[in-house]
This record gives structure tokens, sequence and C-alpha cells, in this order.
């Protein structure tokens, strides 16, 4: 390619002719003439003005279709098109806003042509789901693109923001911006590894990305590490339809496609389930301490390379006929299965104390995650006893939130380990103490607590209410199917996660026991392995009955 190393290096003059006669094609082929305009100031980057002229003249050796003008920074139009270091060069200044600042040398050359390319043919590569998520940005999008000449991650995303702007020149305007011209704008951004780009000044991607993550991103304005393909289909026949996507849910996605079937994981609501609003894990082996959104990630990165995940989509139905596939109906499609998985998980349990129902959301929380920076430097109440209670109080401690703990017993059961760090954070801890009544007009003001050995009643000022007294097993789908349930209120199954209707099988919270995330992961590994063995000789159609079946 001009002007990159590679040709620097000179390698087979009968490759580097083939090269530009195919470079000679496709530029030529364009059906628009590309208008470059560069403004340089001659005392400042003087070298990198020289290297962009250098590669537009040999573009221009082998076409007519790109124009070039040349400009002082102190000229009139560089006041119009607001173009202020040297140098800059725009593309396509009249229909696009793509500029270039330092030069489009080294591994950025092929990313240059690329992008002359998609203005002169008016197109770009980007496929049907990347376009779909740039389709959904109704708001401008001004994209800084921080770049080196010797970093070959850099061309994709110069690429991915180029072809935003192609593709929406109405709402993405983009800057290239070379760190070894402009090193006090990198400095400036906190650009310390490239490519790094902002948009509308907030960091949204480090590293390259695919083209669907890239605009995922461009759309969140924030960093996102996963994209999930949309599928529209009415009816998709599959092996296992996975009911829930939280550890339990995709690892036995993994499980039950290594084994061979065909595996989808529906999920309603948060990939991941609790473990996504979790502020810290540090018992999952492998992660000496991992945030629980960043877990989430990996396992759904993982999952997504064995099965196909359908986020926002519930499972309202399920319909089993003897001898025909389960019918899986969603709020979206239908699925026919030979098997189903529930991993439905848990979900917060509620106190029951009056003004909780009214005042949720309000200052009434079930998630420290995603709450907890609203009461920076407010007084909050904490309510629970156990790991989540204790985990919760100590990330609100840590974000500057005031927390009192309140627990209905005279100790906490937390495991010892958090014990000790919370007595060491100072959190206040009231213990025998139970909660009344939240109150408050639009918002938490205060809440009424009674010590439950002496019954003295406590009125507390505070701006919310932390919620974590464990979790209610989500089993609707569970009863709906009239699958037998514990005492405790949990789906009744064997040791192999076989529930009391054939065909139907259960892993992870939902399933009662210890909730930690290593349980549940194991859990959906050892319910499709099952799977894949019933599927394979199927019990219900053999000599053991459905009763003869242990159950836990
Ligand atoms: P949990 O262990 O069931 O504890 C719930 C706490 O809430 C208990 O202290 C309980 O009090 C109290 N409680 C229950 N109902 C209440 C009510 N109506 N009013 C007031 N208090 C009430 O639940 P969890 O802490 O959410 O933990 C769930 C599971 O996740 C556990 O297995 C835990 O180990 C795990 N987890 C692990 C981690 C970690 O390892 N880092 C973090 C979070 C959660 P009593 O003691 O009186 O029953």
């Amino acid at each position: 390619m001009l002007g990159s190393k590679k040709n620097q290096e000179r390698p087979n003059s009968a490759d580097d002719d083939q090269g530009k006669a195919l470079l000679k094609s496709v530029l030529n082929g364009m059906g628009r003439k590309v208008e470059l305009l560069l403004f340089a100031d001659p005392a400042v980057n003087a070298a990198h003005a020289s290297a962009a002229r250098g590669l537009i003249r040999q573009l221009r050796e082998l076409t007519a279709k790109v124009g070039f003008k040349e400009f002082s920074l102190n000229h009139e139009l560089a006041l119009k098109h607001r173009a202020l270091h040297s140098p800059t060069l725009l593309l396509d200044p009249e229909g696009h806003d793509i500029r270039w600042l330092g030069a489009p040398a080294g591994e950025e050359a092929s990313a240059f042509v690329q992008a002359l390319l998609m203005l002169g043919h008016e197109r770009t590569g980007l496929g049907g789901q990347a376009l779909k998520v740039l389709g959904e940005i109704k708001e401008p999008r001004k994209v800084k693109v921080f770049v080196s000449p010797t970093c070959p991650y850099c061309p994709q995303q110069i690429v991915n923001a180029i072809s935003a702007a192609v593709a929406s020149p109405r709402l993405v305007a983009v800057e290239v911006v070379d760190v070894t011209a402009l090193p006090e704008l990198a400095e400036r951004y906190g650009a310390f590894s490239t490519p790094t780009v902002y948009a509308n000044e907030r960091l949204i991607a480090q590293g390259a990305q695919p083209e669907e993550l890239f605009m995922l991103s461009l759309k969140e304005l924030s960093q996102q590490n996963v994209f999930i393909p949309d599928n529209d289909a009415p009816q998709i026949e599959t092996d296992l339809v996975i009911v829930g996507g939280g550890p339990a849910g995709l690892t036995a996605g993994i499980y039950a496609a290594r084994s061979g079937l065909k595996a989808v994981v529906v999920e309603k609501g948060a990939l991941g389930g609790q473990v996504s609003t979790t502020p810290s894990v540090e018992n999952y082996p492998g992660f000496t301490e991992v945030g629980g959104k960043a877990l989430v990630d990996i396992m759904v990165s993982h999952a997504l390379q064995y099965a196909n995940i359908f986020p926002g989509e519930e499972v309202m139905d399920i319909a089993i006929t003897p001898d025909r596939p389960m019918v899986i109906a969603t709020n979206r499609r239908r699925f026919l299965a030979r098997a189903v998985l529930l991993a439905t998980g848990a979900s917060h349990r509620r106190l029951g104390a009056p003004g909780e129902e009214r005042l949720a959301g309000r200052g009434v929380s079930y998630c420290s995650t995603c709450d907890g920076p609203l009461f920076k430097g407010k007084r909050v109440l904490m309510v629970g006893g156990g790991d989540s209670a204790v985990t919760e109080a100590l990330h609100l401690h840590q974000i500057g939130v005031e927390v009192v703990l309140a627990h209905r017993r005279g100790e906490l059961r937390a495991q010892k380990r958090l014990l000790d760090t919370l007595l060491a954070s100072g959190v206040a801890v009231l213990y025998n103490t139970e909660v009344k009544e939240i109150r408050g007009v639009n918002r938490v003001e205060e809440v009424e607590l009674q010590n439950n050995l002496s019954g003295d009643i406590q009125i507390m000022q505070v701006e919310g209410v932390f919620v974590a007294i464990g979790y209610d097993p989500a089993v609707e789908l569970a009863r709906k199917l009239g699958l037998a349930m514990t005492e405790g209120g949990y789906i009744r199954k064997d040791s192999r996660h076989r529930t009391s209707v054939a065909g139907v099988y259960s892993a992870g919270d939902v399933e009662g026991g210890y909730k930690q995330i290593v349980v549940a992961a194991g859990q959906g590994a050892e319910a499709a392995l099952t799977i894949f063995e019933d599927l394979m000789n199927p019990y219900w159609t053999g000599a053991r009955a459905k009763g003869e079946r242990e159950q836990s």
C-alpha cells in the first residue's frame, strides 16, 4: 500500500506494479471526484505536511478523481473550515466533516485510501448490523480517533469512524489525530495509547473494535465490550432453549454447544443476572478481583462463540406435547426445541415495609452498583445481614456514601473476611433493628426503625434505603409448567438437574442451595451434559420411568 512500511521495504516490483494497477482501477472506478484540502503552516510540522503532500501526489498520478488544493493556515478558508492545526487535511469538505490532523503515513495510509474509496464510491463496507446500530443514532457525534503511524490496530478504528461519517454525514464528524504531529492534543485528552476514540468528548474505545461494536460504542457514548446481533426470524428450530442468561445459562450454552447440540440462550433482563450489578467479585477462580459487569462481559463473549443469545426477550409460555418438539413462545418469536433448561435465577427480595413500593426508584434501591453514585455525600440505610448487604455497604462507603447498616439479628451472617473488612471500614451497624416504615413525600426522607429486643423506635433521616435481604427464585414458568417444587419454593430436581417433567431441566439459583457464581456455572455445565446424554438416549422413552428418579 502507498506510503506503508511494507512499501518502504520494496518487496517485489512485480507485486508493486500489480498493486498500483489495482489501486488505479478502483480509484478510476469511483463514481465521483473527491476533493482534498490541505491547510499547513510551513513553520509547524513541516515533515508531516510534506508526507501528506507526497501521498496525495502519488494518488493523483494514478487518477484524476482526486482533487487537491493547499492553503496556508492563515487563509480565510481555514477559518471557514475550522482548520486550527498544521497540517489539517479535509476530505470532501463540501459533503462531509472528515479531517486528518497530521499525515496519513505508515499504517494509516491504507485507511486514508479506504476513506477516499468510500467517499468516491459513495458507499461503505458496513454490514447490516453495524448500519442498523448507526441508524439508531439520532444526535450528532463528534469523533476523535487518536492514532500513530506505527500502530497496526489504528487503520481499523479509522475506517470504522470514517465509515460512520460517510454513512451518516449529517450526524457524524470525524477527526483523525496523528499523535506524533499533535502530542499536546493527545495529552489533553489523556490518549496515552493508540487507537483511542472519543465521541462528544467521552472516551468510547481503546484498541481496535469490530465495526458493530464501534457503532454500539458510538451510539451509547461509552466503552462497550459485547455486541449481540439482532435476529428477526419468527421461528427458530434448535435442540435446547436455555431460559436465563446468568452464569448458569451462559455456561450451559457453552457446554451444550460443545457437546454438539444447537443451543440458544434467552434472557429478558440484564445478561449475567445478579452478577452484572455486583460491584466486585473476589471468589471466582482465575480472578483475584473482578467487577461483576466485567466478568459478565467475558462470559457473554465466550458463550457467544457457541450459542446464539437473545437478550431483551422474554419467554412467555412453554408448550410440551409428547413426541413433538417443545414450543417455547417468547414476546418476539417461537422456538421449537427438544429440551428446555430453566436457569431463571432469583430476583431481589422486597422488605414489605410500608412506603417501600411507593418510594422504589425514589430513594429505595435494590442495586447499589447502579444507584450508589447518586447518593455520594448523602446518608443511606443498607438493610440486610448477608454477603450482599455487607459487600454493597462497603461499596457505598468506598464511593463516598455515608452508610448505616441495619440487620434484624444480633450478628451478621456474611463471610468472615467481609465482616473483618466491614469492621475495619468504620461503617456503622445497627443490630436487632427492623425497618418499620420508609417515609418521604416525593422521595425518601426518613425511616422508622425498631429495636426488636427493646421495642425502642428510632427515626433516622436518610436519603436512600438500599435493600439487600436475599432473593426470591424466579419460578413463574416452572409453576406454569406444573413442575414439582421444594418447600422453600425452588424447583425440585434430581442430582442431574432433571425436573419432574421430562425434557425440562434446571440450574443455578432457581434450584436453591449456595448462591455463588461458580456454583451456578458448575450447575449449568452439569445440566448441559445431562441434556446432551438424555437427548442422545431419552430416558423418557426408555426403561427409566419418570417417577423412579431421585429428586432433591
Ligand atoms: P442471604 O445470604 O440470604 O442473606 C439475606 C439477609 O437478609 C439475611 O441476613 C437475612 O436475615 C436478611 N433478611 C431476609 N429477609 C429479611 C427481611 N424481610 N427483613 C430484614 N432482613 C431480612 O442473601 P444475600 O446476602 O443476598 O446472599 C445471597 C447469596 O449470594 C448467598 O449465598 C451469598 O453467599 C451470595 N453472595 C456472595 C457474595 C460474595 O461471595 N462476594 C456476594 C453477595 C452474595 P437473617 O440472617 O435473619 O435470615
